[in-house]
This record gives structure tokens, C-alpha cells and sequence, in this order.
């Protein structure tokens, strides 16, 4: 027992959680196991094997062909509700469809088509690989160029940093809302209007935003979104993502995959692609029904939270973190490596030290946490709140600690893997 912070205060914690029975709409069959890495794969919601399984049983089996009237518009249901629960954004402007890198790829190209005469992809040089990838390589097919901004690995992009690179050059700026190193979280609507200042499009990626901080697309005057919806949205593995179109640029922008989904009428199966007049303009192809149906037992359980008790709930788990690490961990050579103020971090939390691979590793091996690793030596820990208790992060930062101080992470191979 610790006496700075004893256990007991951790368990009063959730006793007064308003969100703590959620804990049990997840299947948790591994109790001694603590699993902070609910940002790279949620955990699966209680109701969705029963909830596949029908559909496989009777909408496949018994259905077939016939359950299409059905399925063929649930992409944009689910999107709506999105919308509704998590995103700020209105209906007809979010569609579940494709991977986030694919989504990107999409509503990049459709913005650099848009805007001909201009020569510059902004881009946060620490974002997602996926995300400056499909940002060279566009900029490469057509003739731009990707200009990275130097940014903070701890504490994100400064805003200045990127009021200074914005000009009338400028066609596009792809930023994530929540880094997915740090747990940065930037102004949406500051760098909205900033852009719009200077008539770039921005393209948000909130893939470690949304279900964990309350995203406004809207209010915040967001152009652009996509994002995933296996880490805090609890869809499964490879999920199919989401994109985010404002109503108003719709029926001009145009995206560079041409497929039927995107086709205007798209039975009537016409010689040439004209694209539908709405959101379905940016779907291509036949969407992965099964996977797609797996997003909505999820999106339930979020709805019935609440995104504003979540984040909440999810400031005050990060608090913990922070608390402990600070107490417990930084005489063993960690320091934090988020902002340190909770407003400005997303629902992870970050921690450096110079052997942070081998700790991750022996962390879940020897001592049942997982979390994961990023390089070049971070340590991320997620509490997603929808299950996860403060007495968890309690437990897991006492473990975290006497790995840290037994060393027992030396005899650990230090060679990355497949997977870090
Ligand atoms: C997780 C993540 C992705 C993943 O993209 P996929 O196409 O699903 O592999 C993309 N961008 C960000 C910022 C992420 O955190």
C-alpha cells in the first residue's frame, strides 16, 4: 500500500463514477490483466458477438441477397448517429466507408483538386506516418508540395508555428485533433479560422479524438474529417473508418476514386461517372457489411454515456496518471511527455524513458498491463473511460513502478518487432 496516494482513494473514485456499470457492456474475461491501450484497439462491447452473429445467421444466411435494402444505407446511418453522439455535425455529413488512410486519401485529393493554383500541403512533421504518406504521394502525383512543420513531440503543434506557414499559397492543412504520440490536443476552431483566413481547406484527423474529447466539426467551422472507429469507438479490429464532409462544400468537391457507391443513380449503371449531389459522392465501393455491423452495438454504448461524462471521466483518469507518475515513477527516469495541463491532452497519456520498449514489454509479460510503445521511447497509457476503473490505473501504475524498480525489463530483448 502506498501511502501518498493509498488504493482506497482510487476505489472512491469509482465509487462516485457515474459511467462505472458501462465497465460491464464490455466482455472482461481476464480480470488480473489492466488494459490501457483502448486508443490503438478498443475492447469489444458485450452485445456485438450476439449482434454479428444473428446477422450472419439471418441477414446472410436466411436473407441473402434480399437483406441489401437494408444494409446498403447502414454506413450513413451509423455516420449520422456519429454525428449526432460524438462529432458535433449535422446528418447527411458523416459516412462509415473505407480505411482512415483510404478516407484521407479521398477527401485530400478531392481538396487539392479543388484548388488548382495553389502549390502547398501543410502537414504536422510529427503526424501519423499513414497521413504524411498519402500526403507525399499526392503531393507528388500532382505536382505540390508537402511542407512539414516542425512540431513539439510533448506538447503538440504551437499555433503560431502554423499561423506563420499559412498564406495564400496554401491549399490544405492535415492535422489530427489528438496526437496520437503525446496526446496533443489542438484548437479546432483557432486553426478553422485561421485557414479559412487564407482560403485553405483543413482536413482533420480525429482518430485519437473521437469517443474519447467532444468533437464540435460544426460549431468549430470544421471542413473536413476522417478518423477511426476501432480505437476509442470500440468497432473492432480494422473497423471501417469514418469522413466528414461539411454540408456546404458537398456538392463541389470531388473525390479521386471513382466508384459505382459514388455514382450518381448508381443502378441505373450509365456509361459515364457523374457523382451523386451528396455525402455518397465520397463512397466508392461495396462496403464490408459484417464489419461495418459491428460499429453499431458500439456506438450504443457511447451514446448511452455520453461524450461529455466520458471526457470527463477520462480528464480525471488522465489526472491519475499523471499524479502517480510524477510520485511513483519519475525517481525511476520516466518524465511525462504530454502536456501536463488535462485540457490540453486527448484520453493518453505519454511517458519517456530510455529503456520504454523493454519496460512496455516486461510491463505486459511479467506484470498483465498493456499499453504499447512509440518510438523513439514512449510509453503510452490509455484509460478509455467506458471501461476502465481508477482503481485499474492505480494497479497499474504500482506495477508499472516495481518493474521499474526490480529492472527485471533488462533481461528483455530490446530489438523492435513486427508490431513497434
Ligand atoms: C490509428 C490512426 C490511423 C490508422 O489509419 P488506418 O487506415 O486505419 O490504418 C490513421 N491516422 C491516425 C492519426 C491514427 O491515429
Amino acid at each position: 500500500m502506498r501511502d501518498d496516494f493509498p488504493r482506497y482513494l482510487a476505489k472512491e473514485l469509482d465509487v462516485a463514477d457515474p459511467l462505472a456499470e458501462l465497465r460491464d457492456r464490455f466482455v472482461i474475461n481476464d480480470d488480473d490483466l489492466i488494459y490501457l491501450d483502448g486508443n490503438s484497439l478498443g475492447r469489444l462491447p458485450a452485445a456485438t458477438p450476439d449482434f454479428l452473429a444473428r446477422l450472419v445467421r439471418d441477414g446472410w444466411g436466411t436473407g441473402l441477397v434480399r437483406s441489401w435494402p437494408t444494409w446498403i444505407d447502414w454506413g450513413r446511418r451509423l455516420g449520422d448517429q456519429l454525428a449526432r453522439h460524438a462529432l458535433g455535425a449535422r446528418p447527411g455529413e458523416v459516412v462509415i466507408s473505407d480505411s482512415t488512410s483510404v478516407n484521407l486519401y479521398k477527401l485530400a485529393g478531392a481538396a487539392l483538386d479543388a484548388t488548382p493554383d495553389r502549390g502547398t500541403i501543410l502537414v504536422d512533421a510529427e503526424e501519423f506516418p499513414t497521413d504524411r504518406y498519402i500526403l507525399q504521394g499526392l503531393a507528388e502525383q500532382r505536382g505540390r508540395i508537402l511542407r512539414r512543420l516542425p512540431s513539439d513531440l510533448d506538447q503538440g503543434l504551437r499555433p503560431d508555428t502554423l499561423r506563420a506557414a499559412l498564406d495564400s499559397d496554401v491549399a490544405l492543412v492535415v492535422l489530427s485533433a489528438v496526437s496520437y504520440r503525446s496526446g496533443a490536443l489542438l484548437d479546432m476552431a483557432a486553426v478553422n479560422a485561421a485557414a479559412r483566413e487564407v482560403g485553405a481547406y483543413v482536413l482533420w484527423d480525429l482518430s485519437h479524438a473521437v469517443g474519447a474529447v467532444p468533437v464540435q466539426l460544426t460549431a468549430s467551422g470544421a471542413d473536413l474529417a476522417v478518423g477511426c472507429t476501432y480505437k476509442y469507438l470500440n468497432g473492432g479490429p480494422g473497423a471501417p473508418a469514418f469522413l466528414y464532409v461539411r454540408e456546404e462544400l458537398q456538392a463541389t468537391l470531388r473525390q479521386p476514386i471513382w466508384g459505382w457507391f459514388g455514382q450518381r443513380d448508381q443502378f441505373q449503371m450509365r456509361s459515364d461517372y457523374e457523382p451523386a449531389g451528396d455525402l455518397d459522392r465520397f463512397l466508392v465501393g461495396t462496403p464490408p457489411i459484417l464489419s461495418v455491423a459491428a460499429v453499431e452495438p458500439a456506438l450504443a454504448v457511447l451514446a448511452e454515456a455520453g461524450i461529455e461524462r466520458i471526457r470527463q471521466k477520462g480528464l480525471r483518469l488522465g489526472e491519475l496518471i499523471v499524479e502517480l507518475a510524477d510520485a511513483w515513477l519519475a525517481p525511476h527516469g520516466f518524465s511525462l511527455a504530454s502536456p501536463r495541463d488535462p485540457h490540453r491532452r486527448g484520453g493518453h497519456v505519454s511517458l519517456s524513458h530510455p529503456e520504454a520498449l523493454r519496460i512496455s514489454r516486461a510491463l505486459a509479460a511479467e506484470a498483465r498491463v498493456v499499453g504499447d510503445f512509440r518510438v523513439p521511447d514512449r510509453l503510452r497509457l490509455c484509460a478509455a473511460p467506458l471501461y476502465t476503473r481508477f482503481v485499474d490505473v492505480w494497479d497499474a501504475m504500482d506495477r508499472l513502478r516495481d518493474v521499474a524498480e526490480q529492472r527485471s525489463y533488462l533481461r528483455l530483448p530490446a530489438t523492435p518487432s513486427r508490431l513497434t
